[in-house]
């Protein structure tokens, strides 16, 4: 399986890293090895000093596609679920500073936390969804999937022009505005809606 995601998906977030508003979707890719599941302990590396959470809804792919029309995105994902983007703010701030990739900023081990998916049909709409993440008991992230630049079927065919999708794979849909720093010792639980997704800590 493989992990990809899109930057920059919500304004709010664009705006709070002063980052600019894209004019085609910004992807990268995790590698397989960043997940981390069944609510385990993230272990906080020593290669950075500013790891910030990014709460962020994931799809799953259901069947093999490339070339995918927007209009059949749809069928191509039958799960979702909610994630955690990790992301070394200083690595990626040098890289960023530079022109350079993101990869370890953004692909370290267990940089991607995610929970357990439930079938998309649990829900009306998938792009009028709430999430939210808490730290420590506090709400930290919320947001709803109708703020999103590229919604999830435009999402799945864009990347899917360039890398063909496979059973399994998973896509980090963005995250919204409130990302910030995480500590050792601090507990993250993530919500679709009413119900908790995730619950772990950081050690
Ligand atoms: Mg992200």
């Amino acid at each position: 399986m493989k992990i990809l995601a899109i930057g920059r998906n919500y304004t709010e977030h664009i705006a709070e890293l002063n980052n600019e508003r894209p004019d085609e979707p910004v992807i990268f890719t995790k590698p397989d090895n960043a997940l981390l599941i069944k609510n385990k302990p993230f272990y906080y590396p020593d290669y950075t000093k500013d790891i910030h959470h990014e709460v962020e809804i994931v799809i799953k792919i259901c069947e093999a596609g490339k070339c995918i029309d927007k209009r059949f995105a749809h069928k191509y994902y039958n799960e979702v679920g909610l994630g955690i983007d990790f992301t070394a703010r200083d690595l990626q701030a040098k890289a960023k500073s530079k022109g350079l990739p993101w990869a370890l900023a953004k692909g370290f081990d267990h940089s991607a936390p995610v929970s357990d998916f439930v079938p998309k049909t649990n829900y009306e709409d998938l792009q009028n969804l709430n999430f939210s993440l808490k730290v420590n008991g506090e709400e930290r992230q919320k947001g709803n999937t109708s703020h999103m630049l590229y919604p999830i079927d435009e999402i799945v065919s864009y990347i899917s022009q360039f890398i063909t999708l496979k059973k399994g794979d998973i896509i980090f849909t963005g995250t919204p505005k409130g990302v910030g720093p995480i500590q050792i010792g601090d507990r993250l639980e993530g919500f679709i809606e009413d119900k908790k997704f995730m619950d772990f800590e950081v050690k």
